[in-house]
C-alpha cells in the first residue's frame, strides 16, 4: 500500500485552477512558440530532477521494476519532450495549400491555432505519462493545461502534483482527488477534454462536455486479443505476448487481453507461455524484482475471481497483502466465461483453441472494436486477410505493445476503444484548431465569378475548370487542346 495519503484539492479550488488558467491563455502568453518550448524544457529538467523520486512513487503505487518505470513512463516521457521541441517549428509553422483557379491570385494556408483550455484526466495504470504526454501536446499546441491524476496511484499523484506546481505557471497547472474533484471538474468550461480511462466514466465525460460543446479525446480500453496461427513461430509468439502481458502485471490498456490459437499449436504455445514465464520472472515470481504489483485490493479481489475458471496452466499464485498475483495461463475457457466478460486488466492470460483463422476472425468481429489486435504468423497473406477482416485501434503483427512507442503511429482506440489519437504530431493536431485561411490579392480582380453570368463563364464552371486546382486546370486545358490540334 502507499505510504502517502490522497492530496485532494478543495472544490472551490478546482474551480479557481481553471479559471487562472483561462486567464493565463486569454493573455496570450501560451501561444509563442517560445512559452511552449520553454515550458516543455522545464518539465524535462523537474522530471530529471525528480526521476529518483517518481521511481519510489510508481514502486509504491503499483511495485514497478525501475527498468519498466524509466522505460514505459520516464524515459517515455522525456523523448515525447524531446521529439516535440524538436518537431514544433515544423508542426506549427502554417502550410501551404493549392488555391483554385476562380480565386486566383491569392493563396490559402493551414493555420494551426491553440483551442484555450485543455483539461486532461489520467488513470492509475501509467500514471505519469498517460496523464503528461496529452499536457505536452496541449503545451506543444499553446494551450493552457489543467490536469488531474488518477487517486487511485497516490504517490505517483503526489510527486507529479509537487511537480506540475514547481513550474509556478497558472497555465500548466494540476487538481487532485476522485469522483467528486473530477465530477466538479467536469462543470468547467474546457476547450477540450483528453480523458483515458474506463468506457463507463467515458460516458460522464462526454455527457459533461456536451454541455459546453466541448470537444473530447477518449482513450479507452477493452479487450484486445492476440491470435497465433498454426505458421507462427511459436518462440516468438509466446515469449512476446507473455512480455506484453505480464508488464507491469497486466495492467496495460494495450496487454493482450485473451489469446486465439489454431488448435494444432496450442499444447506447444502453452508450453512455450511457460518456460517464458519462467524464463523471465524465474520460479518464483513473487521473488523477481522484475514483476509488478496489482494497484489496490479491489482490483485483486476481482482479479482473483477469475483465477477459478477453466483449467489453470500456469501461475495462480496469490498473496493479497502484497498485492500479488503471479503470471497465470487459463486454458479451457470460452466465450461465456467470466474471464471473457470484461476486460481483464491484470496477469491473468486465457487461451481459446480455435479452429481456424476464420473463426479467430469472426470471434473477434463479434466482439466491441479492440484498442490493440495482435497478429503471429509467418504468412503474410495470411496476416493480411487477418487485418484486412478485422478492426482495432492499432495493431502489430508478430509483436505486442510496441506499435504505441512508435511516435510516427497514432494512439488511439475506435468505437467502445475510443474516440481521437495522440502521440507526436497526431497530439499536436488533435489540441489545435486548423484554422483555414485565404488571403487575395488586390491587384487585379478576375471577373470569373462575378454577374453577369455569360455562357463562356458558365462553360468553364461546367467543365470544372473554376473550382479546380489551377495546375490540374491547365493541364486539363493542354489536354483537351492537343485533342482538338489532333481532329
Ligand atoms: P481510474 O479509476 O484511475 O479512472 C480514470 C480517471 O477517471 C481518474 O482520474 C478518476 O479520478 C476519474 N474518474 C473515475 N470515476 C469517475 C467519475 N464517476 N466521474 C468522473 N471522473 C471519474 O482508471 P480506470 O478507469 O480504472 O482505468 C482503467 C481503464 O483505462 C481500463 O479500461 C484501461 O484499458 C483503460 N486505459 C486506457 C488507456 C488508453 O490509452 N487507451 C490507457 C490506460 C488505461
Amino acid at each position: 500500500m502507499s505510504v502517502h495519503e490522497l492530496e485532494v484539492t478543495p472544490l472551490p479550488e478546482v474551480e479557481s485552477e481553471v479559471a487562472k488558467a483561462r486567464a493565463a491563455f486569454d493573455a496570450g502568453r501560451t501561444r509563442t512558440i517560445a512559452w511552449r518550448k520553454a515550458t516543455l524544457r522545464a518539465l524535462r529538467e523537474r522530471v530529471r530532477t525528480r526521476e529518483a523520486d517518481l521511481l519510489a512513487a510508481l514502486r509504491e503505487d503499483l511495485g514497478k521494476p525501475t527498468f519498466e518505470a524509466w522505460a514505459t513512463e520516464i524515459g517515455f516521457t522525456i523523448a515525447d519532450i524531446d521529439q516535440t521541441c524538436a518537431a514544433l517549428d515544423s508542426w506549427a509553422a502554417p502550410q501551404r495549400v493549392a488555391t483554385p483557379m476562380a480565386f486566383q491570385p491569392g493563396a490559402s494556408h493551414l493555420h494551426y491555432e491553440p483551442l484555450g483550455v485543455v483539461a486532461v484526466i489520467a488513470p492509475w495504470n501509467y500514471p505519469m505519462q498517460l496523464l503528461l504526454l496529452p499536457a505536452i501536446a496541449a503545451i506543444a499546441a499553446g494551450n493552457a493545461v489543467v490536469m488531474k491524476p488518477s487517486e487511485l496511484a497516490p504517490s505517483t499523484d503526489r510527486v507529479l502534483g509537487e511537480i506540475v506546481r514547481s513550474l509556478n505557471d497558472p497555465a500548466v497547472t494540476i487538481v487532485h482527488g476522485g469522483v467528486a474533484e473530477t465530477t466538479e471538474l467536469l462543470k468547467q468550461r474546457f476547450d477540450h477534454i483528453v480523458y483515458t480511462g474506463n468506457s463507463r466514466v467515458a460516458r460522464v465525460v462526454m455527457r459533461a462536455a456536451a454541455e459546453h460543446l466541448t470537444p473530447v479525446t477518449l482513450e479507452l480500453g477493452g479487450k484486445s486479443p492476440a491470435i497465433v496461427s498454426r505458421n507462427a513461430n511459436i518462440d516468438i509468439a509466446a515469449k512476446r505476448i507473455a512480455w506484453g502481458k505480464f508488464l507491469n502485471a497486466g495492467q496495460t490498456c494495450i496487454a493482450p487481453d485473451y489469446v486465439l490459437v489454431e488448435s494444432s499449436v496450442h499444447d506447444a504455445l502453452v508450453a512455450k507461455l511457460n518456460e517464458q514465464i519462467t524464463a523471465f520472472y524465474g520460479t518464483d515470481p513473487k521473488q523477481s524484482t522484475d514483476y509488478g504489483r496489482i494497484v489496490n485490493e479491489a482490483h485483486f479481489h476481482r482479479l482473483e475471481k477469475l483465477l477459478h475458471c477453466g483449467t489453470l496452466a500456469a501461475g495462480g499464485d496469490t498473496d493479497v497483502d502484497g498485492r500479488y498475483i503471479s503470471p497465470t495461463i487459463l486454458t479451457n475457457i470460452t466465450r461465456d466465461d467470466p474471464p471473457m466478460h470484461e476486460e481483464i486488466f491484470g496477469p491473468v492470460l486465457p487461451i481459446i483453441a480455435i479452429d481456424d483463422l476464420d473463426a479467430a476472425i469472426e470471434f473477434v468481429n463479434e466482439d466491441e472494436k479492440p484498442l490493440a489486435l495482435y497478429v503471429f504468423s509467418e504468412d503474410d497473406a495470411e496476416t493480411e486477410n487477418i487485418i484486412a477482416r478485422s478492426t482495432s485501434g492499432g495493431a502489430c503483427i508478430n509483436g505486442t505493445i510496441l506499435h504505441v512507442s512508435n511516435p510516427n503511429l497514432p494512439f488511439g482506440g475506435v468505437g467502445e476503444s475510443g474516440m481521437g489519437a495522440y502521440h507526436g504530431k497526431f497530439g499536436f493536431e488533435a489540441l489545435s484548431h486548423r484554422r483555414a485561411v485565404h488571403s487575395r490579392s488586390t491587384k487585379i480582380d478576375p471577373p470569373l465569378l462575378y454577374p453577369p453570368y455569360t455562357k463562356g463563364k458558365e462553360k468553364l464552371m461546367r467543365k470544372g475548370l473554376l473550382m479546380a486546382d489551377p495546375r490540374d486546370a491547365a493541364r486539363n486545358i493542354f489536354a483537351a487542346l492537343r485533342a482538338r490540334l489532333r481532329h
